[in-house]
Parts: C-alpha cells; sequence; structure tokens
C-alpha cells in the first residue's frame, strides 16, 4: 500500500499514527478504519447495536450487496454480536473517494434501519469514545472505557509478594492439614485432603501474595509434601494419645514425642507409609487438573493487558 493515510481517509476522520487507526463520525455514526498495509486493505469497523434494532434484516441485506456493487470492497461481513467489518481495497488515488462513499452509505442505512452505535463491551447504547485495547480499536462507553484502562494499569501495579504469600500458603495448607487429621480420626483414608492442602495453599498463596505465579505454584506443591508428612505425625499422635492416652495417663505433648518411638514398630511404620502413599496418590490424582489449569492460566496473566485513548 503506498498511500499517504492523511490523503486517502474521509473529510473531518482522525488519522492516529501511534495506533494506526482512522476514527470519525458521519451523521452521528462513529466509524473506526484501520489500513492494513501489508494487505493492502483498509478495514472499516462499526461497532452498533444490530442485534436490537428492529432493521437488522434490512442492514444486513444492505451489508450482502456491498461486495457486488463496490468492487473494491473485498468482504462485507457481520459477526453476529455487535460488530461489522468491511475490508476495502486500496486503489490508492481512489482511496478516500471509495471509502467516504462507503461510510456514508453505511451511516444513511443505519439511520434508516434504527441502528446506533454502541459500546464493544457492553454494547449499551451511550456515548462513546474510540480506544485502543489489546492491540484493537474499539468504541466504548465512559465506563467500560474506565474498567479498561483500570484493569490494564492494575495489572502492572500487581506484583507478587514471594514473602506474604508464602505465608498465605503456609495458612492456607495448614487448613488443608486439620482436614486431614479430621478425616483420618474418623478412619477413612485421608488422602482427598492432600487435594484440600494443596488447594488451599495456592488460595492462600494468591491472598496474601497478591498474585500467583509458576514459582508460587511450585512453592505450594513443595510445602504440600511436607504438610502431608506433617498431617500424617499429627494424625498419628492423636492417634497415640487416644488409644493409650487414659491407661498410661500420657498428656498430648507426650503422645507426639512417642511418635518417633511408634514408628520404629515395623507395623506402625508399614501402615504410616501406606497412609502416605495413598495421601500422595490421591492428592496428585485429584490436584492434577486443578493445578494444570492454574499452570495455564498464569501463562495467560502474564500476557500484558493494555489500554490507551485515542
Ligand atoms: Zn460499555
Amino acid at each position: 500500500m503506498n498511500v499517504q493515510i492523511e490523503n486517502a481517509m474521509p473529510g473531518g476522520f482522525v488519522y492516529e499514527r501511534t495506533h494506526n487507526v482512522i476514527h470519525g463520525a458521519v451523521n452521528g455514526t462513529a466509524f473506526l478504519i484501520v489500513p492494513v498495509m501489508a494487505q493492502n486493505q483498509f478495514r472499516i469497523q462499526l461497532h452498533a447495536d444490530i442485534e436490537k434494532s428492529k432493521g437488522k434484516e434490512n442492514f444486513l441485506s444492505y451489508l450482502h450487496t456491498l461486495e457486488q456493487r463496490h468492487p473494491f470492497v473485498q468482504y462485507a461481513g457481520y459477526n453476529g454480536r455487535n460488530t461489522v467489518s468491511i475490508n476495502v481495497e486500496s486503489r490508492e488515488q481512489e482511496d478516500k473517494e471509495n471509502l467516504t462513499i462507503l461510510v456514508s452509505e453505511l451511516s444513511s442505512k443505519c439511520m434508516e434501519s434504527g441502528i446506533q452505535n454502541c459500546c464493544s463491551r457492553c454494547k449499551n447504547v451511550l456515548p462513546l469514545r474510540a480506544a485502543f485495547v489489546d492491540g484493537n480499536p474499539v468504541l466504548l462507553c465512559e465506563n467500560c472505557f474506565k474498567q479498561e484502562m483500570n484493569e490494564a494499569a492494575g495489572q502492572g501495579m500487581r506484583r507478587e509478594n514471594m514473602l506474604l504469600g508464602l505465608i498465605g500458603a503456609f495458612l492456607g495448607a495448614l487448613i488443608g492439614t486439620v482436614l486431614w487429621v479430621v478425616i483420618g480420626m474418623v478412619g477413612f483414608i485421608a488422602g482427598i485432603a492432600g487435594y484440600a492442602i494443596v488447594f488451599c495453599a495456592m488460595k492462600g498463596y494468591e491472598m496474601l501474595g497478591r498474585k500467583l505465579s509458576r514459582k508460587g505454584i511450585v512453592i505450594c506443591i513443595l510445602l504440600s509434601c511436607l504438610m502431608i508428612v506433617g498431617a500424617e505425625y499429627v494424625s498419628l499422635g492423636i492417634a497415640i494419645y487416644k488409644e493409650l492416652g487414659d491407661m498410661y495417663f500420657l498428656s498430648v505433648g507426650d503422645s507426639f514425642s512417642l511418635v518417633p518411638a511408634f514408628l520404629e514398630e515395623s507395623e506402625v511404620a508399614a501402615g504410616v507409609m501406606k497412609d502416605l502413599i495413598f495421601g500422595y496418590a490421591l492428592a496428585v490424582w485429584a490436584s492434577f487438573s486443578s493445578v494444570k489449569a492454574r499452570w495455564k492460566q498464569v501463562e495467560q496473566e502474564q500476557k500484558s493487558h493494555t489500554a490507551a485513548p485515542l
């Protein structure tokens, strides 16, 4: 495309060089025009409340005639929600005239069909402003514009605090551990609580650390492995207290200090090993998909979200 954008755009439209977008309005209908140099095209974008309009069919059948009526229109389509896109081949000297014809036709058709511009995000018909979000030009109402700006700004500021995250993970895992001990006391295999330990650790890390990174996930898993051993130890101490406490006048503290001695008994050690193997296996089985999902989500979040006014 070998054309001076300023010479190609309809009268009254503005070209934002930084974001490579032309925007403007014809008789109250706003348009965004993106020059796509690589394809030698202009893409006209119209965000409008077509779904809510009685003139929807009328407007869409008009849209279908565009490619036949204007040889420079390479594509005219509607996404079924609120966006009409029209790809226009660049013919250099003719561009200004061709684009002007299209935006005025579209604007008249909108008026005739009772179609108004709407917010790209919430689809409400409100006063709109052009903005640039995640690399795409959009029209936003004041409310959505503020939200996009806040989200983009907030993301940069939300830094992970690893120390607080670690404390959060520990507290979270502790809650899961209590569950393990309680389930163990009832006599069930506590393994499913291993999942609760991992889950609560991640939740706790995110709450106090403000952000869960991949490093955070690894920390939570390692911590959970340790906590599962701890939980098993506590379970055993409680079992000793319950079985022998009355008989030998043992305090809770005494019972806990007897755990290592009991572990030397091969029968007890085997039982504990069985509990732990089941516990870890069940914890891995139950947590696998949710950890994997979080892992992927972190990757998504790392792709930065941007928003700028036009
Ligand atoms: Zn909105």
